[in-house]
């Protein structure tokens, strides 16, 4: 007798067709999709002895989970930074399933699909213009980026003081500078034992910005006396999306002993755009950045990737290698991702990134990146001429600070915000800025038009106006 997997094997053209139909009825209808959702589920569900099938499991999922999903890849879905997917990043996802491949090595043994992943490097380099010094690899999200990169600088660190951290431990306290580096940084610190406390945090530039103060970031410096140190700065502030001095930055390197991480999360695309790449001018000196895709590249989730100096390939290798499997050869001479980075199997992860470049090219990402910024001015533009509201910030890039106009109407801040995105017409996020409570949109979907903006703000100015 067949078994039901056997089955299903026969009947994969007909399951395939039923859901490329299903994910077009999704697609085609994303835009009216609710941004949020009362459907609630008890994670509850028995285990059956035998299973039904892939399409009866599809009809169940469709009846019974499909509801749970909202339009997170829609145009007005603005919190966090959510990136949608473009069809040339569907297309590349969909086959990284289908190939199925393990990319790790450059080698012919055991598959080569790690050349495709840095082709891809080899291609973002390009639209990012960044020089071929730096190499790169895929990980699932700018936090995992900053782990890699940070990881390194620990290596690092510990060289300059003549110990091998990777094997001994950490056995010095690891002096680590930042203004306003985003909560993953922070949480990496913790998960590589150099402590999550233990940043010291430098100014800010006066005024509205969260940039690094270098005049006391020098400060600093000269205060550890030639020690060695690593210093942490942000390509796009969650916030106000504000870029540290990379040129003044550089020089300082020159001049000083230490690691530089740029987490250039969703910044880095500035680099993209005529009129906004002097936002990352000097970021080639870095020896790390980190780069998510699955935000303004638009790829599908888990998505990032690390830069890392060639350089500081064997730091590189002494903080990842797998020391105790002869059969992966010597990682210097065998290429292997598995001795570069975090995980060891891992997926084709560079393929939708592929897809996107080849399918749009430079020119296809600047006008998605630089239609992002148009739409957060329209916002801005929006608020900064409303009564109802006031931004907390200037608008610098992709995304918009605001909040209730008056300091008595503090208090109604999350009731707005709790009421405006139970519309489920539109999705933003809290944030607290300069002691106030704020609402952030971020822009970073290439979905996203005037009218969805049009939209938008005829929904706050409703929710704003019922408030009274
Ligand atoms: C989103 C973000 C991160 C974390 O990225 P994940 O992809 O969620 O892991 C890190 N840094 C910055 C600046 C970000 O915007």
């Amino acid at each position: 007798m067949e078994t039901i997997l056997q089955q299903d094997h026969q009947n994969i053209v007909r399951i395939l067709d039923k859901v490329k139909q299903e994910a077009l009825v999704f697609l085609n209808t994303l835009e009216q999709r609710p941004t949020s959702t009362q459907n609630r589920i008890h994670p509850d569900r028995i285990l059956e002895e035998m299973g039904y099938g892939s399409e009866v499991a599809l009809d169940e999922f469709l009846e019974r989970l499909l509801p749970l999903i909202v339009a997170q890849a829609g145009p007005r879905y603005l919190g966090f930074v959510t990136g949608g997917a473009t069809p040339a990043a569907i297309v590349g996802d969909w086959l990284t399933s289908i190939y199925d491949q393990n990319a790790q090595a450059t080698n012919s043994q055991g598959g080569v699909s790690a050349l495709i992943e840095l082709e891809t490097i080899h291609l973002l380099r390009q639209l990012l213009n960044l020089p071929n010094s730096f190499l790169g690899g895929f990980v699932t999200g700018a936090t995992m980026a900053n782990f890699t990169g940070l990881a390194v600088a620990r290596q690092w660190f510990g060289k300059e003081l003549g110990k091998d951290f990777a094997k001994e431990g950490i056995t010095e306290k690891i002096t680590v500078f930042s203004a306003n580096q985003h909560s993953s940084s922070v949480k990496c610190l913790a998960m590589l034992g150099i402590g999550s406390q233990n940043v010291i945090k430098i100014q800010t530039l006066e005024g509205d910005r969260e940039a690094i103060a270098i005049a006391d970031l020098e400060k600093q410096i000269q205060t550890l006396n030639g020690a060695p140190f690593v210093l942490i700065s942000s390509a796009g502030t969650v916030n106000t999306a504000d870029f540290d001095d990379f040129v003044a930055i550089s020089k300082l390197k020159e001049k000083y002993r230490f690691w530089w991480h740029i987490d250039a999360a969703f910044g880095g695309f500035a680099a993209v755009s005529s009129q906004y790449k002097h936002l990352v001018s000097g970021w080639e000196h870095a020896d790390s950045i980190t780069v998510d895709a699955h935000k303004w590249l638009n790829v599908p989730y888990e998505s990032a990737f690390y830069l890392i100096k060639e350089e500081c390939q064997l730091l590189q290798i002494e903080s990842f290698q797998n020391t105790n499997a002869p059969y992966l050869g010597n990682p210097l001479e065998n290429f292997n991702y598995l001795n570069f980075l975090p995980e060891n199997s891992r997926r084709l992860k560079a393929l939708p990134v592929w897809f996107s470049l080849v399918a749009y090219g430079k020119k296809g990402v600047q006008e998605w990146v630089e239609n992002s910024i148009k739409m957060a001015q329209l916002l801005t533009d929006f608020i900064a001429n409303s009564s109802e509201f006031e931004l907390l910030a200037p608008t610098r890039l992709n995304n918009v600070c605001f909040t209730l106009k008056g300091n008595e109407k503090q208090e109604k801040v999350s009731t707005f915000l709790e009421t405006l995105n139970d519309t489920g017409s539109v999705f933003m996020t809290p944030t607290v800025l300069g002691n106030q409570k704020g609402i952030r949109a971020s822009f970073v979907n290439w979905r996203t038009t005037e009218k969805d903006i049009q939209f938008i703000t005829d929904i706050m100015q409703e929710v704003a106006s019922k408030l009274k």
